[in-house]
Parts: C-alpha cells; sequence; structure tokens
C-alpha cells in the first residue's frame, strides 16, 4: 500500500476498536493497579460510539471531516483523562489533514507528530512522567526516521511504542491519576501507554496486510 485513504484509515479504526475491546480487561487491570481501573472501559465505549458514527458509509469530504468526526466522538465519550487527551488527537490529525484525501509514509509520520504535540500541549506531560506520551515520542521520532513506505514507517512506530509502554513500568507517575501514588505508582506499566501500542500496532497491521 503506497497511500493511505479514508477507506483504509477506515479498517484502521474497526481493527483499533476490535483491539481496544480485545484488550479492555487488560487496560483495565492495569489502570486498577494505579489509578481507578476505568482505562479498558472508557476506551472500549469511546471506540464503539465511534463505530457507531462511521458505521453509515464514508465521511464525506476530506480526511480532515473523518478525523474530525472521530476526534468529537472520543470527546463526548471516553471521559476521564484520556478522552479530551485522545480526542484532542484526532481532533489535531483532522486540522493538520484539511484537504487531503490520502496519506504517505512520510506525511503520516508528520500527522502523528502534530497529535502528539496536542496531548501535550493539553496534558502538559514530557517523556519520562509515566503516560501515553512515553509510547508516542519515541513512536514518532522512529516513524521520522524509517521513512519510505507505510508499512515501514507504521511498523517502526508500533515496535518503539511497544517497548517504551513496557518502559513505563519502572518510572514514578509524575502526571495524572496515578501520580497521586508517588512511588507506589512504580512497578506497573502505564495504561494510556499500551492503549497507545495498541492503535499504533493495529495501523501497522492494516499498513502490512
Ligand atoms: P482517568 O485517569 O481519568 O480515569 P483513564 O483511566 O481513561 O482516565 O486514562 C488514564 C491514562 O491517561 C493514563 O494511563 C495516562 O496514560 C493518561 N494521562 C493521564 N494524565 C495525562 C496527562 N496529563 N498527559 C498525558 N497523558 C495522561
Ligand atoms: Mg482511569
Ligand atoms: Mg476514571
Amino acid at each position: 500500500m503506497q497511500e493511505l485513504t479514508q477507506a483504509e484509515m477506515r479498517v484502521w479504526i474497526w481493527e483499533a476498536a476490535a483491539v481496544i475491546d480485545k484488550n479492555s480487561a487488560l487496560l483495565c487491570d492495569l489502570d486498577a493497579a494505579i489509578g481507578d481501573g476505568d482505562h479498558g472501559a472508557n476506551m472500549t465505549r469511546g471506540f464503539a460510539a465511534v463505530l457507531k458514527k462511521l458505521e453509515g458509509g464514508a465521511v464525506a469530504g476530506d480526511l480532515g471531516a473523518f478525523f474530525k468526526t472521530i476526534g468529537m466522538t472520543l470527546l463526548s465519550t471516553v471521559g476521564g483523562a484520556a478522552g479530551p487527551l485522545y480526542g484532542g488527537f484526532f481532533l489535531e490529525l483532522g486540522k493538520q489533514s484539511a484537504g487531503r484525501t490520502s496519506l504517505d509514509g512520510p506525511s503520516l509520520a508528520v500527522l502523528i507528530e502534530a497529535g502528539l504535540a496536542d496531548i501535550k500541549r493539553r496534558g502538559k506531560a514530557e517523556p519520562g512522567d509515566k503516560t501515553m506520551v512515553d509510547a508516542l515520542v519515541p513512536a514518532v521520532e522512529a516513524m521520522k526516521a524509517a521513512g519510505g513506505d507505510l508499512a515501514a514507517v507504521t511498523r517502526a512506530g508500533a515496535e518503539a511504542a511497544r517497548l517504551a509502554a513496557t518502559n513505563t513500568a519502572p518510572l514514578q507517575a509524575r502526571k495524572g491519576r496515578a501520580s497521586y501514588l508517588g512511588e507506589r505508582s512504580i512497578g506497573h506499566q502505564d495504561p494510556g501507554a499500551n492503549s497507545a501500542a495498541l492503535l499504533l500496532e493495529s495501523l501497522a497491521r492494516i499498513c502490512s496486510a
């Protein structure tokens, strides 16, 4: 696959929703250890609402309109800390892809980078704070460094995100609910870093199919 159009992005969102649903209990367990145990449920509810919104057919217009629809839906259904962050991420993807109907590997990397910048702007988290930012920062770096085709770019991003999500375990949380635990947050992986890895892994799978 050379370029992603809305048709392929829809396959990604369906795949992501299925993977989030399948891993909902795992995400809730991770969140139960250092938060309030609802991250899997929040994400599953949000993506189910997105599928409902999209099931009628293609969103009219460019990729901007498509991502905006997803962002608005996540914003109004996920809740908690992750809702505004993932909602804002997709809204930013929408802003940055306005006027475009397809994306190649390098432009996808730049788009995800813009989405990450929005998450950092809203949440004020930096790498090392034990949040989804820890998975997304190395993922964006790897995607940009990989260059080339969509399969290579997205695989690099997914692998970096997964490794980084695993590596959040020894960190002490400095943002979000988990930060209330102080040192007791050490020794558990961050749930949001794991959901971010799941989203990028599903993207890599559809780009390699
Ligand atoms: P809540 O904590 O409100 O119950 P969730 O459980 O759905 O919300 O989401 C928790 C996840 O949100 C955390 O694992 C972390 O990755 C992410 N998160 C929380 N606060 C921030 C922040 N300020 N910046 C980035 N990510 C954050
Ligand atoms: Mg929670
Ligand atoms: Mg909550």
